[in-house]
């Protein structure tokens, strides 16, 4: 692949804007070059500065934790900043495509729809793997983007490792792993891949098994030549001061996090087993993410119950091979327990 071939030209020639932190770094004192309030912020940690634009030290402990080299490494303002990039990036407005492949996290086509980049979607197939076929036949010469996302939410499998290395080897385009759930996967992630496939871009977050949706951190992982797209966009001070400092807190934490990784997983096999006794379930889908797509006699009943209850799944009757399904998210054992003594009290 030949970024320069899929990169929009005015992307190419852009002259990103350049901060104070862009033009000195280094040592010293007296900081008058940002226009800073200088004498401090009402609150306890200082927060007058501007932040680290490329938040060095929080892809220092990244690259400790997942192997990967801080410059082929982008931080957003959750993945959801990650995505929108690369279709704003990558694909001309009305001119240019993604592929998307339904049923997926709904992001892709929305971040599309703003940018006015047309969506193909070639839907998985009844067993929620890769239409290979398909997915050449809708490729063209403006197709920019293939988003996969394995764990796929909402169906909870992995894709199939050997149809994405299909993809990747014969896509000129980028190829993006959504990997939000990879923590929770019987399945390898796709860093290791890196070296081997330059249009390979993998997201991850911090925003599901480390816990903090609230601060708003996800992560690419990529080439740094596609690194450095990313960051001649996006806006300088993307991961405010406190997110930073936060993520960094929370990244020495590995070993909390993987305690209630196994917890997670554990619950999911109790949560599976039990919902299949119910005589409201009638399937329960393969898991490899913290959440179970269950498919039930009443979806839309079945919700409105819960919802009476205090108890919120999501319902996604509504999308395309998941008629009738809920999306149920492992809770803490006390709140499956709830859950499960709910749905037992769903009438006939
Ligand atoms: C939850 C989720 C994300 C996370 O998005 P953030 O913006 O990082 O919170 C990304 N992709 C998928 C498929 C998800 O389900």
């Amino acid at each position: 692949m030949d970024l320069k071939k899929i990169l929009r030209t005015n992307i190419q020639n852009l002259v990103p804007y350049s901060s104070a932190r862009d033009e000195f770094q280094g040592e010293a004192s007296v900081f008058l070059d940002a226009n800073e309030n200088s004498f401090g912020s009402p609150l306890a940690t200082a927060y007058n500065r501007y932040p680290d634009p490329l938040q060095l030290a929080v892809k220092k402990k990244i690259s400790e934790i997942k192997g990967v080299p801080p410059q082929n490494i982008f931080l957003g303002n959750g993945s959801d900043e990650a995505i929108d990039i690369l279709i704003r990036a990558f694909c001309r407005p009305g001119i240019d495509n993604i592929i998307l492949l339904p049923p997926t996290y709904g992001m892709y086509e929305v971040s599309a729809n703003i940018n006015d980049v047309a969506v193909k979607k070639v839907p998985l197939t009844a067993g929620y793997q890769l239409n290979l076929e398909g997915i050449a036949e809708a490729i063209d010469e403006n197709t920019k983007l293939i988003f996969i996302c394995s764990p796929n939410n909402p169906t909870a499998n992995s894709i199939y490792r050997e149809d994405i290395e299909t993809v990747l080897a014969n896509f000129p385009g980028l190829v993006i792993i959504d990997e939000a759930y990879i923590n929770y996967s019987r399945q390898k992630t796709f860093i290791r891949e890196l070296t081997e496939y330059n249009n390979l871009v993998i997201l991850q977050t911090l925003s599901k098994a480390w816990g903090l949706a609230g601060l708003r951190v996800g992560m690419a992982f990529a080439s740094e030549e596609i690194i450095e797209v990313f960051n001649k966009v996006k806006p300088p001070y993307n991961i405010n001061e406190a997110s930073q400092q936060l993520a960094l807190n929370a990244l020495q934490n590995v070993d909390q996090v993987n305690e209630w990784i196994r917890e997670t997983v554990a619950e999911r096999d109790r949560l599976g087993t039990a919902l299949l006794d119910l005589h409201c379930v009638r399937e329960i889908f393969p898991s490899d993410a913290n959440f179970l797509l269950v498919k039930t006699t009443d979806a839309k009943g079945i919700y409105q119950f819960l919802v009476e209850r205090g108890i919120i799944v999501r319902d996604r009757s509504n999308v395309i091979l998941c008629e009738d399904s809920l999306r149920i998210t492992i809770g803490t054992p006390n709140e499956n327990t709830l859950l499960l003594g709910a749905l037992k009290s769903f009438p006939h």
